[in-house]
């Protein structure tokens, strides 16, 4: 991967939950390619240290917007993307990154507290957001991209992911709707991508034996990632995705190149 292609240049994108994990790592990615990141999330401290990583190597500079994706109060979602056309005018890009694990338990010990948070935040937070950025989507210059983010549990379920594999496999048919919807008629193009075990503090939530410094750091998907914001992947719509699998692919066409 080359971010010094600046193949992002001038674009501006949306990560959520840029604040922490492969979030963090994907603003940092695109900045370097170009972008102006909008960096939301629920911890203002974190995302402020990504502005800052971003700020300290002299990249476009970002924006912080502090957002629950618990909040069920759909008209709190048009005033963000308000805030947003007032302060860039359109989007060229949303990175659908947010998300939380939950139990890790079996259907019968579940809380319904948690289940509740967990579509709430994975799922319905996640629509009403997209639903309210579509249109400054719809005004990016060229083209858009929107990525989900999916979980190989959310392809195929697996005893005690309980509402996590439930939200992803939700996640999954809001990617293939979506993407239906916006076939033929705009310059959105919609894909999932599944990133597979990446060292990140949910990685060690869900796995809490495993030892950390065993699972790839998400640095090592970041080619997927960036070719699915760029203009590279214009024809890529409707897709699930491998993160591993597909800048595997990449570094071998690039070797290849
Ligand atoms: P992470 O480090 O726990 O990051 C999750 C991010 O989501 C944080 O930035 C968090 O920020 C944000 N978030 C959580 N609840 C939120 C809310 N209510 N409102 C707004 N933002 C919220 O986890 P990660 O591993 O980087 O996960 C990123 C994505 O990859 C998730 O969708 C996850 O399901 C998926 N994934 C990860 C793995 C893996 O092995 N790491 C594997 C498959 C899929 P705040 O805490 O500040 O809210």
């Amino acid at each position: 991967m080359n971010e010094n292609t600046q193949i992002l240049a001038g674009r501006v994108i949306l990560v959520t939950g840029g604040g922490y994990g492969i979030g963090r790592t994907a603003a940092l990615t695109y900045a370097r390619a170009g972008a102006t990141v909008i960096l939301l999330g629920r911890t203002l401290d974190a995302l402020n240290d990504t502005y800052d990583l971003i700020e300290a190597e002299g990249l476009p500079q970002a924006a912080v917007l502090q957002f629950d994706l618990e909040e069920k109060d759909e008209a709190r979602y048009q005033q963000l993307a308000t805030v947003i056309r007032e302060n860039f005018g359109h989007l060229d890009g949303v990175l659908m990154n947010a998300g939380v694990l939950g139990q890790r338990t079996m259907i019968d010990n579940y809380h319904w507290e948690t289940w509740q948070k967990v579509m709430q935040i994975n799922v319905n937070g996640q629509f009403a957001l997209i639903k309210h950025l579509l249109p400054l989507l719809h005004d990016a210059p060229n083209d858009a991209s929107v990525v989900f983010t999916s979980s190989s549990v959310g392809r195929e379920g697996r005893a005690y992911w309980g509402a996590y594999s439930v939200s992803k496999f939700a996640t999954e048919g809001l990617m293939q709707v979506l993407a239906q919807e916006l076939e033929n008629t705009s310059n959105i193009r919609v894909n999932s991508l599944n990133p597979g075990g990446t060292r990140t503090s949910m990685r060690a939530m869900a796995y809490p034996a495993e030892n950390p410094i065993t699972v790839p750091e998400a640095d090592s998907i970041m080619a997927a990632y960036l070719h699915l914001m760029s203009p590279a992947s214009i024809s890529t719509h409707g897709q699930a995705l491998d993160a591993r699998e597909l800048s595997a692919a990449l570094s071998g066409d690039s070797a290849n190149a």
